[in-house]
C-alpha cells in the first residue's frame, strides 16, 4: 500500500490532508480524528478527547478494542488506535478498513464512557455541528482536528478577512517604530559581538524582528509593506552593526568620544586602504548574517501580517467539514477572500 495512493483516495472522498501528505483529517460517527500512515499496512487513528478517562475506563476500552482486533493507547486526552490493513489491498479497501476501525473504536469508546471531541475550542461549548483544524502553540500536538460550531469559525474568518480589507494602520508611525526596533536589535548585537567577538545569526534575527514588531507596536499598516520595511531596516541595521562595533571599539578600548570615533571612520575610509577593506569585509559578513537572521524569522513576520492571518484562517477553514463529512454550505455575509485560499 503506497502512502500517496491512500492519501489521494482520502482526498477523492473529500477529506482534507496536509500538503506534506503526513496527516489526513477525517470524521467518523461525527467524531474528528487524524489518520497517519505509520508504514507498511499499519495506520494510526488519533483522537482527542474532551476529558481524561479514568484508569478503569482505559482498561475497559483497551480490552474491548483488542477483542475487536484493534490496538489502542490512551495517554491523557489522546487516544491512538492502530488499524492493520490486509496485505495487498487497494487504496479504496485500505481507506474503508481504517474508517471501519475508527467507527468501531468510537462505538466501543462511547460504550465505555469515553468523551470524544464535541467541545468547540473557540467558545468552550458543546453541541457542535462541524469539525475543523485547530492550532494552539501550548497544545501537545499543536495541530488538532476538533469539533467546532460553524457559527464560531465563520465569525472568526470574517474578522480576519475584515482586518485584511479594512487595515487602518499608519505608515509614518510604523516606520518610526521599525527604526527604533531595528536600533534596539543592533545595540544588542553590538554588545554581544563586542563582548564575545562572535556573531550569531539567531541574534541577528532580532534586527528584523525588532523592526517588524516596532512597526506593529506603533500601529503601522499590517500588509506586505510591514515585511518590506523590516527587510530594508535590516539592511540598514547591518551597516549600523558594522560601524557600531567599530565605534564601540574606539570609545571603549581607546577612550575616543563618539564624535572622534566618527571622524576616525571618515578618515580611515578615505585615507587608509587596509581600514576601508576591513570595514568592507565586516560589512559583507554582517549583511550575510543579518540576511540569515531574516530567513530565520520571515515565517513569523508573514504570519503576523493581516494578509498572513487571513490566509492562515483560510487554510484552517479549508479543513472545515460537517459532522457527516460533507462540505459546509457557503456562509452568508462573508468578505470575499478568494485571494487567501492558497495552501
Ligand atoms: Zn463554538
Amino acid at each position: 500500500m503506497k502512502s500517496a495512493e491512500f492519501f489521494h483516495e482520502c482526498g477523492r472522498r473529500g477529506m482534507p490532508y496536509t500538503a506534506d501528505e503526513v496527516r489526513i483529517f477525517a470524521v467518523a460517527s461525527g467524531v474528528p480524528f487524524i489518520i497517519v500512515h505509520i508504514g507498511g499496512n499499519l495506520f494510526n487513528a488519533g483522537f482527542r478527547l474532551d476529558s481524561k478517562p479514568s484508569s478503569e475506563e482505559k482498561k475497559a476500552v483497551k480490552s474491548a478494542l483488542s477483542a475487536a482486533g484493534l490496538k489502542c493507547h490512551i495517554s491523557g486526552i489522546f487516544m491512538n488506535v492502530r488499524v492493520k490493513v490486509a496485505k495487498g489491498s487497494d487504496a479504496a479497501t485500505a481507506v474503508d478498513t481504517v474508517l471501519a476501525g475508527a467507527n468501531k473504536a468510537i462505538e466501543i469508546g462511547r460504550n465505555n464512557g469515553i468523551y470524544f471531541s464535541d467541545i468547540c475550542p473557540y467558545c468552550g461549548h458543546g453541541n457542535t455541528d462541524a469539525v475543523m483544524c485547530y492550532e494552539k502553540s501550548t497544545d501537545r500536538f499543536q495541530l488538532s482536528y476538533r469539533a467546532v460550531h460553524t457559527e464560531c469559525v465563520n465569525s472568526l474568518r470574517n474578522a480576519a478577512n475584515e482586518a485584511k480589507v479594512n487595515d487602518e494602520g499608519n505608515y509614518f508611525t510604523g516606520i518610526i517604530g521599525a527604526i527604533i526596533g531595528m536600533i534596539l536589535g543592533v545595540v544588542l548585537n553590538v554588545a554581544v559581538i563586542f563582548g564575545t567577538e562572535r556573531i550569531y545569526a539567531m541574534l541577528c534575527a532580532l534586527i528584523p524582528l525588532g523592526a517588524f514588531f516596532g512597526y506593529k507596536l506603533l500601529k503601522g499598516r499590517m500588509n506586505s509593506f510591514a515585511i518590506v520595511i523590516s527587510i530594508i531596516c535590516s539592511a540598514l541595521g547591518a551597516v549600523a552593526l558594522t560601524f557600531g562595533v567599530d565605534i564601540a571599539d574606539s570609545m571603549i578600548n581607546y577612550d575616543f568620544t563618539f564624535e572622534e570615533a566618527i571622524l576616525l571612520i571618515q578618515y580611515g575610509m578615505a585615507e587608509m586602504p587596509e581600514y576601508a577593506d576591513a570595514i568592507r569585509s565586516s560589512l559583507l559578513q554582517d549583511l550575510l548574517f543579518v540576511g540569515l537572521g531574516v530567513l530565520c524569522c520571515i515565517g513569523v513576520l508573514r504570519k503576523n501580517t493581516n494578509s498572513g492571518k487571513a490566509a492562515y484562517a483560510g487554510n484552517l477553514y479549508a479543513t472545515l467539514r460537517m459532522k457527516d463529512g460533507s462540505l459546509p454550505a457557503p456562509a452568508v455575509n462573508t468578505v470575499d477572500d478568494t485571494a487567501s485560499h492558497g495552501a
